[in-house]
């Protein structure tokens, strides 16, 4: 899979990829971009090339061949989410104090390293940089260039003044790439060291095109609802659970609709019963807030007059009939009682209760 299997941003990929062949690249970059941009992606496939055996040219510019030894073993961290949780894992799995120990790293070729947020507080450690600095100052051992992917940049303090270390005095023969959704939450002290390249969203319309390749067995108004959903983010596009995010609208409809007079409460109270505690639970409760903080970002689009900003475009019409019903206060108040079921969440309250009081608030 060469860059040409990279959808959107051609620009700023074409900038990094000449910067490589001027062998002139930064040693420490920031991707910045929203979720599911291809942050990620970029900065494995920027990885393989610079370590490809093969160093195939396509453009006029470095690519990589994606079956050498360098590439395959730098493709099984693709799948970061796998890899993330083996590692979280098999620390589980260790004793306590060895448990205390351990920081989760990804590594799937001695001369890549991936460094995720260590869990439970999902920032990175300080004695994840340390391994950083324990390693970087070697020579690649069998590619050409030493890789490190901070996959989502949020730093504990120490472990920022860590990384500032490293990024004073980089070898040669290392590139580090920070990957965030927010640049500006990074220390001004970082972002002056590392080169700044920014991915925007991809069209609604490319990852319509896209999803047609990649999943032919979604109907077109699927795509189009799939594509809007994500937001231009072709990575979650590609993996998005159709089935469970229209279970959770059901849902999630099923919460609004008494407040607009659309159906009782019975069904509410068999829609709300289903939301348990536990951490499945709480996984299924929070997709449900997002899908109603959708739905009440489009019935804010369509009483603002901007229907073709609704994402959830395969209900236009019963969302219509909902907005008709409700005005900018009512949405105003919902999406603040939505923000407590939030954070009561967080607090561990009762889930269905939570959520039978969210819909009876909403009621006039
Ligand atoms: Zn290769």
């Amino acid at each position: 899979m060469p860059f040409s299997d990279f959808h959107g941003n051609a620009d700023v990929v074409h900038t990094l990829r000449e910067m490589l062949a001027r062998e002139h690249f930064p040693h420490a970059v920031i991707i910045s971009g929203p979720e599911g941009a291809g942050k990620f992606t970029l900065a494995q496939m920027m990885a393989k090339a610079m370590n490809c055996l093969e160093r195939p040219v396509s453009d006029g510019l470095p690519d990589f061949c994606g079956h050498c030894l360098n590439c395959v073993r730098i493709a099984e961290g693709d799948a970061l989410e796998e890899r993330f949780a083996e590692a979280v894992e098999a620390r589980e799995n260790l004793r306590e104090a060895d448990k205390r120990e351990t920081r989760i790293l990804v590594q799937t070729h001695p001369d890549v390293l991936i460094i995720p947020p260590d869990p439970p507080q999902m920032l990175v450690k300080v004695d994840q940089v340390r391994h950083v600095i324990r390693e970087i100052y070697y020579k690649p051992a069998e590619g050409r260039e030493r890789v490190y992917i901070f996959s989502d940049a949020g730093f504990m303090k120490e472990a920022t003044n860590a990384l500032l270390k490293v990024l004073e005095e980089p070898p040669e023969f290392a590139t580090l790439f920070l990957l965030t959704d927010n640049p500006s939450a990074l220390l001004p002290t970082i972002r002056s060291r590392c080169m700044i390249v920014g991915l925007a969203p991809v069209p609604a319309s490319e990852v319509e095109q896209y999803l047609a390749r990649v999943r032919p067995e979604w109907k077109p108004r699927e795509r189009d609802l799939v594509a809007r959903v994500c937001g231009g983010g072709i990575g979650r596009a590609r993996s998005f659970d159709l089935a469970a995010y229209l279970t959770a609208r059901q849902d999630a409809l099923a919460l609004l609709l008494p407040a607009v007079g659309d159906a009782g409460h019975s069904a509410l109270f068999q829609v709300t019963d289903t939301y348990r505690s536990g951490a499945e639970g709480r996984a299924k409760t929070e997709q449900l807030i997002r899908v109603l903080y959708s739905l009440l970002q489009d019935l804010l689009c369509l009483k603002s007059g901007v229907p073709e900003l609704v994402r959830n475009r395969d209900i236009q019409p019963q969302l219509t009939r909902m907005a008709a019903e409700v005005d900018f206060a009512w949405i105003a108040a919902a999406t603040q009682h939505l923000g407590e079921v939030e954070s009561g969440m967080r607090r561990n309250l009762l889930r269905s209760l939570a959520l039978d009081s969210f819909s009876t608030s909403l009621e006039r």
